[in-house]
């Protein structure tokens, strides 16, 4: 019998992450992305990568289910909404 699989549901640099934790890994994220765009145009600051979203877990091939995991522009929005507020 396979070994039970965890399902990780996507990549935010530098690990994969699983669904506990993606919404909040997302939010930290956007946050650097935020950092970076304003102060990368003047400071020498590497740019934070790329997330990916998986659609299969890659590990099994299950389905990935993404109901209530925010997508990248949602966790945007959400960010820009915070920043607005202040
Ligand atoms: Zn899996």
């Amino acid at each position: 019998m396979a070994r039970k699989c965890t399902h990780p549901v996507g990549y935010i640099p530098p690990t994969v992450v699983h669904a506990k934790d993606w919404n909040k890994k997302l939010a930290q994220f956007v946050e650097k992305v935020f950092d970076f765009n304003i102060r990368g145009q003047r400071d020498q600051i590497n740019h934070p990568g790329f997330i990916t979203e998986f659609t299969f877990c890659p590990e099994c091939g299950t389905p990935i289910d993404r109901a209530g995991l925010l997508t990248y522009p949602e966790a945007f929005d959400l960010h820009k909404a915070g920043l607005s507020k202040s």
